[in-house]
C-alpha cells in the first residue's frame, strides 16, 4: 500500500508528522505501508517553482493513496494565479480524477460542548456529506463577462451535469449508505433548475439498484434549514459541487471544531486523496498548538475507503476516542477540566492509545 505524503505549508508539516507517526505504528503492527514524501503547495513553489511539481505529481499518480496536510500562506499570496498553492490542490484533483468528496461530520461525545448548537441537537450526530467535485457551475462552460442586448455588462456561468457524472456520484452515495445507516438524501433545487430536474431523474434511476437504501430528496434551501434544525435525521447526503461546498462547511461547524474533521476525495477506482477539512492555519503555524486529529482521522478514512481495511480504520478512530476520553485536548478544543497538550503530544497520545 503505497502512500504519497504531501505535507504542504503552514501547520501542514506539523500535523502530517503526527499522522505519519500513527501510520508507522500501524506498520509496526503488520500493516504493509510504504510512505514517500514530496513537496506540494508553497513548499512545491519553494523547491521547484510550482505548486504541483512534476516529481510530486508522478509520485501521486504512482501511489495508491495521497495524504495531504494543507497548502497556502501569506508568503505566497502575491504570486501569479498559476503559482498559487491552491492551484496545486485543484490540479491534483483534476489530474487524479477525484470526483467524489466525502466529508463526515461526526460528533465525539466529549466535544458536545464545543458546538454552538444545543447538546440535544448535535449529540450523537454522524452525517456523511458527499459532494461532487469536478463538475457543476464551478467548471461549466461558457462562462465569463459580456455585454447584453440592453448594452449592460454582465457576468455569467453555466450549471451543467452530464448523465455519467450524476450516475457515478449517485453510485458513491448509495454504496456509502449501504456501508452505514442505509439512508440517502439527495439535495438539489429541482423546483427551479433544469440541471436539478435531470439530477433527480438520474438519482431515482440509480436507486432501483439499491432497494435497501431509503432515498429522499430535499431542496437545498430546506436542507440547509434541516441541517441546523434536526441534523440527526441525516445519514448520507449526496449533492452537486456548489450545494455541497456550502452544506459541507455548514455541517462541519455543527461539530464545533474544524481541527477534528477529515475528508476524502475519491476517483472511480477507490484511489483517494485524504486531507483535513481545514487550511494551513498560518496564524498558528510552527507553534506546536495545531490539532492533528483531523489529519489522523483522514488516515482512518484512507484505510477504510482506499484499502478496505475497516478494522485498522476502526483502531485509529477508537484511539482518538480514547485520547479524548482521557481528557487530552489541543488548544482549539480545550475546555475547563481538560488537559491542554501540543500537536506532538497529541500525536504521541494517539500512538500510545493504539
Ligand atoms: P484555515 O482553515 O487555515 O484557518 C481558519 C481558522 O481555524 C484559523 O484561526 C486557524 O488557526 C484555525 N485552524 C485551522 N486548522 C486548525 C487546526 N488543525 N487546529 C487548530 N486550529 C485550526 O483557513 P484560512 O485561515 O481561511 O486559510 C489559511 C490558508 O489556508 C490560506 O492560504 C488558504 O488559502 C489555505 N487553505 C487551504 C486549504 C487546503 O489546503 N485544502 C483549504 C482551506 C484554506
Amino acid at each position: 500500500m503505497k502512500i504519497a505524503i504531501l505535507a504542504g505549508d503552514g501547520i501542514g508539516p506539523e500535523i502530517v508528522a503526527q499522522a505519519v507517526k500513527v501510520l508507522k505504528a500501524l506498520a509496526r503492527d503488520g500493516l504493509a505501508l510504504e510512505l514517500e514524501e514530496a513537496p506540494f503547495g508553497g513548499a512545491g513553489v519553494d523547491a521547484h517553482g510550482e505548486p504541483l511539481p512534476e516529481p510530486t505529481l508522478k509520485l501521486a499518480r504512482a501511489a495508491d493513496a495521497v495524504l495531504c496536510g494543507a497548502v497556502g500562506g501569506p508568503k505566497y499570496d502575491g504570486l501569479p494565479r498559476a503559482q498559487r498553492p491552491e492551484q496545486g490542490i485543484l490540479r491534483i484533483r483534476k489530474d487524479l480524477g477525484l470526483f467524489a468528496n466525502l466529508r463526515p461530520a461526526l460528533m465525539f461525545p466529549e466535544l458536545v460542548g464545543a458546538s454552538t448548537l444545543k447538546p440535544e441537537v448535535v449529540s450523537g450526530l454522524d452525517v456523511m456529506i458527499i459532494r461532487e467535485l469536478t463538475g457543476d457551475i464551478y467548471f461549466g462552460e461558457p462562462r465569463g463577462r459580456r455585454t447584453n442586448a440592453r448594452g449592460e455588462r454582465e457576468g455569467y456561468d453555466t450549471m451543467v451535469y452530464s448523465e455519467p457524472e450524476i450516475r457515478r456520484i449517485a453510485e458513491v452515495g448509495f454504496s456509502t449508505a449501504m456501508k452505514r445507516g442505509k439512508k440517502l438524501c439527495s439535495v438539489d433545487k429541482e423546483n427551479v433548475l433544469e440541471t436539478s430536474r435531470f439530477w433527480r431523474e438520474i438519482v431515482n434511476d440509480v436507486a432501483k439498484k439499491y432497494p435497501q437504501v431509503a432515498l429522499s430528496h430535499l431542496y437545498v434551501d430546506n436542507a440547509a434549514m434541516q441541517l441546523v434544525r434536526a441534523p440527526k435525521q441525516f445519514d448520507v447526503i449526496v449533492t452537486g459541487n456548489m450545494f455541497g461546498d456550502i452544506l459541507s462547511d455548514q455541517a462541519a461547524m455543527l461539530t464545533g471544531s474544524i481541527g477534528m474533521l477529515p475528508s476524502a476525495s475519491l476517483d472511480a477506482g477507490g484511489k483517494g486523496l485524504y486531507e483535513p477539512s481545514h487550511g494551513s492555519a498560518p496564524d498558528i503555524a510552527g507553534r506546536n498548538i495545531a490539532n492533528p486529529l483531523a489529519t489522523i482521522l483522514s488516515c482512518a478514512m484512507m484505510l477504510r475507503y482506499t484499502f478496505n481495511k475497516d478494522e485498522w480504520a476502526y483502531r485509529i478512530e477508537a484511539a482518538v476516542k480514547q485520547v479524548l476520553a482521557q481528557g487530552y485536548r489541543t488548544a482549539d478544543i480545550h475546555e475547563a477540566g481538560t488537559r491542554k497538550i501540543g500537536t506532538r503530544e497529541m500525536g504521541e497520545a494517539v500512538v500510545a492509545a493504539l
